[in-house]
Parts: C-alpha cells; sequence; structure tokens
C-alpha cells in the first residue's frame, strides 16, 4: 500500500501538529497502516512543551510532495497554506474548521468540517463515533491541541462541543487541564531567543482579501509591551516580507492571552483595511484591539469586508 501523509497548515501551531499525530493514529487503527505523520515547519515552543510533557516524538518534516502522493489534510484546506506540491497530490481526506476557500479536487474524497474551536475536537468526535479507544497519550495530545485554539476555552471560537472533548480529555489523560493549559500556552509565550523574522513566522497565514494579498501573523505573550520593545526590528524584517512576498497588508497580532486582548502592528499599501474594520486609527502604525484574540473569528471576516 504506498503511503498517505498527513499534515496540517505551514507554520505549524500546537493544532496542526497534534491533529496530524493523531489522525494518522487513527487511521492505523481503521486499517491504514502506510499513514504518516507530518509537519510543514519548526514546532514552536508551546508545541514543544505538550510533546514533550506526553513523551511524544514531532511528526517528520516535509517541504515538499510529489506528484499523485496520497495525502490527508488536517487543520487547513486552502492551498497557500498548505505543503508544496500539493496542486498535483491526491487529497484522500480532509478533517478541518476553516472556511473553505479555493479547494477544488479532480477526485471523491472524505471531507470533514465542523465550525469547531480545533481540529482535535472533531478528531476526538471521530473517535466517540467508531468506538475508537483513546489512550492516554492521544488524549493529551488533543487535549493539548483545544486548549492551545481556543486559549483555554476563552477564546470566542469556543464551542461546547470544545469544551465537553477537554473535560472528556483530560479525564482519560487524568490531567487537571487548567493547570496544564496555562503551563503549556505560556511555555509558548517565551519569544526572547526568535530573531524579528523568525517571530514573524510562529503562525502566520496568507489570505487572499478580494483582490489583496494579506498575511496575518500571531503572537502569545503574557506582556505585549515586551514584544513590542523591538518594534523596529519587527517592522524591518515585516517591510522585507511585504517586499519579498509582494504583500499588500502585513498585520502582527500580539495576543495578550492572560487580559484576552491584541495590539497589531501593521504595515504595506492597505493598512486602511484594519483601521476601517476595527475603527481605529493607527498610531506609530500600531493600535490596540480590545477583547479581539481570534485571527479566524474576530479579525479575518471583517477584514475580508472592508478589503
Ligand atoms: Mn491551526
Ligand atoms: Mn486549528
Amino acid at each position: 500500500m504506498s503511503e498517505i501523509l498527513v499534515f496540517g497548515h505551514k507554520s505549524p501551531d500546537t493544532d496542526s501538529i497534534m491533529s496530524s499525530l493523531v489522525m494518522a493514529d487513527l487511521e492505523k487503527k481503521l486499517g491504514n497502516d502506510s499513514a504518516i505523520a507530518c509537519r510543514l515547519g519548526e514546532i514552536n515552543k508551546e508545541t514543544a512543551y505538550a510533546l514533550n510533557y506526553f513523551k511524544v516524538e514531532a511528526p517528520k518534516y516535509i517541504e515538499k510532495i510529489d506528484e499523485g502522493t496520497k495525502v490527508i489534510l488536517v487543520d487547513h484546506n486552502e492551498f497557500s497554506q498548505s505543503v508544496n506540491g500539493i496542486e498535483n497530490a491526491k487529497i484522500i481526506k480532509v478533517i478541518d474548521h476553516h472556511r473553505i476557500c479555493g479547494f477544488q479536487t479532480s477526485e471523491p474524497l472524505f471531507y470533514m468540517a465542523e465550525p469547531v474551536g480545533c481540529t482535535s475536537t472533531i478528531l476526538f468526535e471521530i473517535c466517540i463515533t467508531n468506538n475508537i479507544e483513546i489512550t492516554p497519550t492521544m488524549a493529551g495530545l488533543m487535549l493539548s491541541a483545544i486548549i492551545s485554539d481556543t486559549l483555554l476555552l476563552k477564546s470566542p471560537t469556543t464551542t461546547i462541543k470544545d469544551i465537553k472533548a477537554v473535560e472528556e480529555l483530560s479525564k482519560i489523560a487524568n490531567i487537571n487541564y487548567n493547570v496544564y493549559g496555562l503551563d503549556m500556552l505560556k511555555a509558548g509565550t517565551d519569544l526572547s531567543d526568535y530573531s524579528a523574522e523568525e517571530l514573524l513566522n510562529i503562525d502566520a497565514k496568507i489570505v487572499d482579501m478580494n483582490g489583496n494579498k494579506v498575511k496575518i501573523a500571531q503572537v502569545n505573550t503574557v506582556d505585549i509591551q515586551e514584544v513590542l520593545k523591538s518594534q523596529t526590528n519587527l517592522e524591518n524584517a515585516i517591510n522585507q516580507k511585504i517586499a519579498e512576498e509582494n504583500l499588500d497588508l502585513f498585520v502582527l497580532a500580539i495576543t495578550d492571552i492572560v487580559n484576552s486582548n491584541s495590539e497589531v502592528l501593521v504595515l504595506g499599501k492597505r493598512t486602511d483595511i484594519v483601521e476601517k474594520s476595527f475603527n481605529v486609527n493607527l498610531e506609530n502604525n500600531r493600535a490596540f484591539l480590545p477583547g479581539i484574540v481570534s485571527r479566524k473569528k474576530q479579525m479575518l471576516p471583517i477584514m475580508q469586508e472592508n478589503a
């Protein structure tokens, strides 16, 4: 049987990594021995903390795939966020919780999408529906993904299904999710040894907004001002990205995970999209956005409207 590569998006977050590990394991349990969990980028510190905690190896790094490779996409569907060569892959499954955009295949596939807070919440449901036993380790991985995507169930993307999944999974993993979750999120906020360019790559997504090429990067922190100490370096790195990737707009969202606010650093020709969307005037290329923590739910849709 030819191998099936399972992976999440570029600049992988905890959901993309954990969901590829869990999905590859699920495929094996469903009789597909050739599923291999993969990743499209570096493991961030938050994910590293969780993998280390549950003593699980990171998925295998891949840069591109050959024509006709069988793949399963988790936590994304947009080709711009996927592996190089995705256009010529054979996509057999997608498990995702994002908008569907520009997605097309030549053959039928299994596609499961739900508007829940995390891909791992959908995987948890698949386990329950198929009577697949969840090991404490697998529970820990899914739990970590849901905590990450929902910022410990505080993000407005959180649904009742995510809450139920976290409660069940923390029982199986035998973990106090509030204690573990805060430790894991905090591990991801240590940005001290990232260069400005690396910081922009931790969690960045390119989206098309009405013909404008927009990149939105997000970092979690417990101290927004600490991150902005290096504003000049960040701006230089952002301007370089704008030139290299021909972007119309770059937004860096610096999100305070304790107080649930964000400050955005915004550069490019279409900074007006941000000003209009959030009804703010950028000062020193920045604006404070109270209560905004979710790029997917609170930033992308409104920006799309104003682009
Ligand atoms: Mn993700
Ligand atoms: Mn996700």
